[in-house]
């Protein structure tokens, strides 16, 4: 069994377990928001997953939506002793250790030959911050007996996106003695890259090793000296014109150059000066908590692009495969709130990447009938417009024993309101002009437009209604005045006529429909209605339903479920979190009640919902509770985040803390603190931007000191 220990800066494993390898690999998973890779055990093991990412190079198979490439492997490796290769079946003691302080991992771990020999192996990897493209490793092998060993230290081009190839190869290059490269391009996205590697060795002898797709080195020692293996690799990719080979082949020779030790110093240093506005220092009974957010603080800069304005992040960050490496509501709701905290130009950029996708997404809403800018509920590349699948990877419907179709594809349109309403964030938090005249002005008037569009006047009822939607709940479909998006379309209309953006004659159009909306409101009980009819749909079991294991859904009727009172995850909690104001205390008490009731949290946006909900409305112990299911939604032994971690619960760890338990609000150009802390939290500090510059702010049962110091730095 794998045993994950954690420490308030590092996660350790100890024991190796195959079928718990996934886990390990996303959670330790490195990178620099360009570059990223899970830390897939360098020697072979059946099941293992390399994944090497670069965020915004995108693929489509043919008939299918673009996907997140996985790229050639540049630290491929095999190794043999004595002729006999080792696999991690051979596999004794090994531990693991990431540090959150400086994204290094490193593992050590006993490999026996079937002659009784045995090999120890000590590998560390870094991703450097500073260096976005690069990736370096450092392996010593030790053998406890005099041996032949020998490594095949490749660029391994074979990997691919779950049996799909993305690479066209290209040229290979080698010179043994100081490196090689694979260059290549994708099939469909036009994307080339070209992947170096420089090594360093003190193996006693070295030649030429190629196969097809695979180009590197042979290396080979005798005796039982250990013997280090540096490798240094740099991806650079080019979506149009020149590939910058010459500047790849550079960089990695740079880094060779500099050496493992000055990378490591370097790429520290970087990490100190993120953890000095980042940071979020913890005390509390449950010392799992500290864990948690420095968890969640390390995977949000790991997963965050810090450069392109046309890049965003995927919803498993660059920690996996699934959900295709797309861009989801995610972004907007729930990361883009910790960099409005920690660096208010990467949630701005993070918008720009909305703005980039305005030309698709006015398309869409021009092909759909109407005007404005629609946003795709699944994004990759801004001129690729709706990545959304068609159907759902792998479930059949039981009843018709076809494929289920992803009606979100088509429905779940609130993405358009969430994108408006962090756009209005930014507003309220920075307060800079600019950025609203450039981008943001923009993203709120086309969003508006289109729900001015989307919304169809109802004779009868006299408002306007937004017919056959998908909530964030998911298992409504075809929904009607579904609560969380009619409230958010109406905070989107509102805010572009807030920032006065229309012509009269617009304007009064806009007005029109922002006054004439249907929204929701409570009934006798105090709950609010999810969608027209809700309430009266049928009620099922849902304690059993919530003791299945994976998807309830699998293996039921769909009918069955899209017609009860049975949610996915939060859909007017989440409204809860967004507008609270607009609802009094006794009816969001009465509406959370209702629909936690009846929500299985089958998606990790669930539970930080709730928990922000019920911070909102006082109950910091229960809400408590939910920050420790948010928790453990990663930090768990098992199978968990086999496919990569939960990004937008990584963020709601964040939000849960800063929004949620001190209560931060922003407004006018800054923002409020109304805490609540938990009993079991004792301390809470962490580093806000004031109108004099960034100050740490300590939060304790007693009230709030703003020290002197501006960061942790
Ligand atoms: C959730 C969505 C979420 C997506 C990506 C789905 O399972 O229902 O709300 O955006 O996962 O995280």
């Amino acid at each position: 069994m794998q045993k994950l220990i954690l420490s308030p800066w590092s996660l350790r494993v100890e024991g190796f377990c195959k079928e718990q390898q996934g886990q390990l690999e996303a959670l330790f998973s490195q990178g620099n928001g360009t570059l990223g890779m899970r830390y897939a055990s360098e020697i072979p093991c059946h099941g293992r997953q390399r994944d090497c990412f670069v965020a915004g190079v995108y693929d489509a198979a043919p008939g299918e939506v673009g996907e997140l490439v996985n790229f050639p492997d540049p630290l491929g490796l095999r190794v043999f002793l004595d002729g006999e290769e080792l696999t991690m079946e051979a596999c004794g003691v090994y531990e693991a250790e990431l540090n959150l302080r400086n994204g290094r991992a490193r593992r050590s771990y006993r490999l026996t030959a079937r002659n009784g020999k045995s090999l120890t192996v000590s590998a560390e990897r870094v991703i450097p911050l500073n260096r976005p493209r690069v990736v370096a490793e450092r392996m010593i092998f030790t053998p406890d007996a005099p041996c032949m060993l020998q490594w095949q230290a490749v660029i391994d081009g074979n990997t691919t996106n779950g049996g799909t190839q993305h690479w066209v190869d290209g040229e290979h290059r080698c010179v043994p003695s100081s490196g090689w490269a694979i260059e290549c391009h994708t099939q469909q996205s036009g994307v080339a890259a070209c992947i170096t590697v420089a090594a360093k060795t003190n193996a006693q002898r070295s030649r030429i090793f190629r196969q097809r797709r695979i180009v590197g080195a042979l290396f080979e020692s005798e005796g039982e000296k250990p013997t280090v293996l540096n490798r240094y690799a740099a991806v650079a990719v080019c979506r149009e014109g020149m590939l910058p080979v010459q500047e790849a082949e550079a960089e990695a020779q740079a880094a060779a150059t500099a050496g493992f030790d000055t990378i490591c110093a370097e790429n520290d240093t970087a990490w100190t000066d993120y953890w000095g506005d980042a940071d979020v220092r913890l005390e509390s009974d449950e010392p799992a908590d500290q864990t948690a957010i420095r968890f969640a603080l390390y995977h949000l800069r790991v997963m965050t692009p810090q450069a392109d304005a046309d890049v965003s992040i995927a919803a498993k960050g660059l920690s996996g495969e699934a959900y295709k490496g797309h861009v989801f509501w995610d972004t907007e709701m729930f990361l883009l709130p910790a960099w409005l905290v920690i660096d208010p130009e990467t949630a701005k950029r993070l918008l720009r990447y909305r703005y980039a996708c305005l030309p698709a997404a006015k398309r869409s809403a021009e092909a759909g009938g109407y005007r404005g800018a629609q946003f795709p509920w699944e994004s990759a590349q801004p001129e690729a417009g709706d990545v959304t699948p068609a159907t759902v990877e792998g479930w059949v419907d039981p009843a018709t024993g076809r494929a289920v179709p992803i009606l979100e594809k088509t429905d779940e349109i609130h993405i358009t309101a969430d994108v408006a309403y962090a756009v209005w964030q930014v507003w309220q938090g920075t307060h800079d002009e600019a950025f609203m005249a450039d981008y943001g002005d923009e993203l709120l008037r086309e969003s508006a437009r289109f729900w001015a569009s989307r919304a169809q006047w109802n004779e009868v009822k006299q408002c306007y209604d937004i017919l056959d939607v998908i909530g964030p709940d998911e298992y409504s479909e075809h929904s009607d005045n579904n609560a969380y998006t009619n409230w958010m379309a109406h905070g989107n209309l509102c805010a572009a006529l807030d920032r006065k953006l229309f012509s009269p004659n617009e304007e009064a159009q806009i007005r029109k429909v922002a006054e004439g909306l249907a929204l929701p409101r409570a009934n006798a009980d105090g709950v609010i209605p999810q969608a027209d009819g809700w309430l009266i749909q049928k009620q099922l079991d849902v304690s059993v339903l919530r003791e299945l294991p994976g998807s309830a859904l699998a293996g039921m009727d769909i009918g069955q479920v899209t017609h009860s009172q049975v949610l996915k995850q939060a859909d007017v909690v989440a409204l809860l979190t967004t507008l609270p104001e607009a609802f009094p205390p006794e009816v969001r008490a009465s509406s959370f009640d209702y629909y936690e009731a009846r929500c299985l949290h089958f998606s990790s946006l669930s539970y930080p919902a709730h928990c922000l909900a019920l911070t909102r409305m006082g109950q910091a112990e229960r809400a408590y509770d939910f920050f420790r299911r948010v928790r453990r939604l990663d930090l768990q032994e098992g199978t968990a985040s086999s496919e990569g971690i939960h990004a937008a619960a990584l963020g709601g760890i964040w939000q849960c803390i800063v929004q949620g338990f001190l209560g931060l609000k922003w407004q006018n150009g800054t923002y409020t603190l109304s805490p609540a802390l938990p009993a079991a939290w004792q301390r809470v500090t962490l580093s806000l931007p004031t109108a004099s510059g960034r100050r740490l702010v300590t939060v304790t049962p007693e009230g709030i000191t703003v020290e002197g110091k501006e960061t942790f730095k």
